[in-house]
């Protein structure tokens, strides 16, 4: 992860803020120019964090990067013995000691953040639908003032505080997209990013490995209002089980959305692979992402563009310019039409995908290729087992993965089933004849787009 920062600043601007000292040979007015944890990643001007995994230490490439002209290197302290005694005299000066790299990070963010004082700051968290309910928001919001929004999947403890830096002080709002897969780090999160306006799309059961409970899903999600002073504001989704939950005790205004309260709404009338007819006010247009789920990330971001004052003519050319992330209902047309549904897969959404290519029209067959759901902890047998039993209008079903091997129990031809898209693919091509509609639906780790890449190549 990388980012080149949009207002570069000193080397003693980020020690001061660090609390920490700068060697005395090193010209404190040298500029930052660039964030890095990925030391292969990072050039000239670059201050690059080394971060502890669980498979790399980042200290071990501090030389690495400082080789490849990073400006700055933070270190651990119980690390820094160990840093000096391996990296080159000349590079000495390009060390500075923090107590740990990851909350250091965390507070030049905060402070990065916090010095762009114009920015309407707009946090984006829930089980599903964030990074499509960003994109709309900010399609909506970019009709009329420059936007930030945050890159790609940059969601995370680590991607959030890098990704921040490429805020300006052009930009006027900033969507930010925040998630958490362990207890206290949306409250981290929203410790960087104080958000003005923060939406929560709906409680589901993804990371429930981690967490414990769908109970203890909501209570973490709600920290991303735990900033909240009382002047912000919360938008939560009407017909969320745990509202009240959410709701209580927030410091600062809840607003509902749905469409029983997003202002303007009409109807909605499904078009199924051409995406979903908004009529809102007296207009009426054509949301390109397939399936009611969507819906509701539609009307997240319409009533916070309304509420911060968005003009309906942004709201429908917003709307109407947005494009489906990859791997989020992403319709590949072709000789055999798919529906890439592959970024990720958790029961909700698998669920939801499923609901949508049942109820599909479609003039030739259909084929469902489900990959495994990660991260379930305890409840993967089930929610494998589930999902095998909501199955249905589908003329021929793949499984790829462990956790559906298991939870088939050889019901299916062996032929249909592999633990990788590879097992399956040959099986999948053979059987295929034009007309025919693909959903790929699956987690990231399994890879399902490489089945596109083949369908799409065999045409
Ligand atoms: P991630 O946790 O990977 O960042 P996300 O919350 O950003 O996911 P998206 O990338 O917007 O979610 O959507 C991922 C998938 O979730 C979509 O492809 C779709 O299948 C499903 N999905 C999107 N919105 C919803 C929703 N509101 N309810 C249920 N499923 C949804
Ligand atoms: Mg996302």
């Amino acid at each position: 992860m990388n980012s080149v920062v949009g207002v570069p600043f000193t080397m003693r601007t980020a020690a001061a803020c660090l609390g920490g000292a700068l060697h005395p040979q090193c010209d404190e007015r040298e500029i930052i120019t660039s964030v890095s944890i990925d030391s292969r990643a990072i050039g000239q001007g670059g201050l690059f964090v080394p971060l502890v995994g669980r498979y790399a230490d980042g200290h071990d490439y501090i030389q690495q990067a400082l080789d490849a002209g990073a400006l700055l290197a933070l270190a651990a302290e119980d690390q820094a013995e160990r840093i000096f005694g391996q990296i080159g005299r000349s590079y000495q000066q390009r060390i500075l000691i923090v107590d740990d790299p990851l909350l250091a990070l965390h507070r030049l963010a905060r402070w990065y953040v916090d010095r762009r004082d114009r920015l309407v700051k707009i946090a984006v968290t829930g089980s599903n639908g964030k990074t499509t309910t960003k994109e709309i928001l900010a399609s909506i919001l970019e009709c009329e003032y420059p936007v930030f929004k945050t890159a790609g999947n940059y969601n995370s403890v680590i991607g959030v505080p890098v990704g921040v830096f490429g805020l300006t002080d052009e930009h006027r709002y900033a969507v930010f997209e925040l998630a958490m897969s362990e207890r206290g780090e949306m409250a981290a999160l929203a410790r960087i990013v104080f958000p003005d306006v923060a939406v929560l799309t709906n409680i589901g059961v993804a990371h429930i490995g981690n967490i414990g409970s769908q109970q203890g899903i909501a209570e973490e999600k709600k920290a991303i209002f735990s900033c909240f002073t009382g002047r912000q504001r919360a938008f939560l989704p009407e017909d969320e089980p745990y509202y009240d939950f959410l709701a209580e005790g927030v410091h600062g205004q809840v607003v509902p959305f749905g469409v029983h309260h997003t202002p303007g709404y009409r109807a909605v009338e499904d078009l199924g692979l051409d995406g979903l007819r908004l009529r809102w006010g007296d207009r009426e247009v054509v949301f390109a992402l397939p399936g009611m789920h969507n819906l509701s990330n539609l009307l997240a971001a319409v009533s916070v563009a309304v509420e911060l004052g968005a003009a309906p003519e942004s709201v429908l050319q917003g709307i109407a310019r947005v494009q489906a992330p990859f791997g989020r209902g992403q319709i590949l047309r072709g000789e055999v039409t798919i529906i890439q549904d592959c970024y990720n897969a958790n029961p909700d959404s698998m669920l939801a995908a499923l609901e949508f290519f049942r109820a599909v029209p479609a003039t030739g067959r259909k084929i469902a290729v489900l990959g495994d759901m990660r991260e379930l902890g305890e409840t993967a047998g089930n929610e494998h087992r589930r999902i095998l039993a909501e199955v249905a209008g589908c003329d021929r079903l793949f499984l790829v993965g462990e956790e559906f091997l298991r939870a088939a129990g050889g019901s299916h031809p062996d032929r249909d089933m592999g633990s990788s898209p590879a097992d399956i693919v040959d099986e999948l091509l053979a059987y295929l004849k034009p007309g025919d509609l693909v959903l790929l639906k699956g987690s990231r780790g399994v890879g399902l787009e490489v089945i596109s890449e083949r369908i799409q190549h065999a045409q």
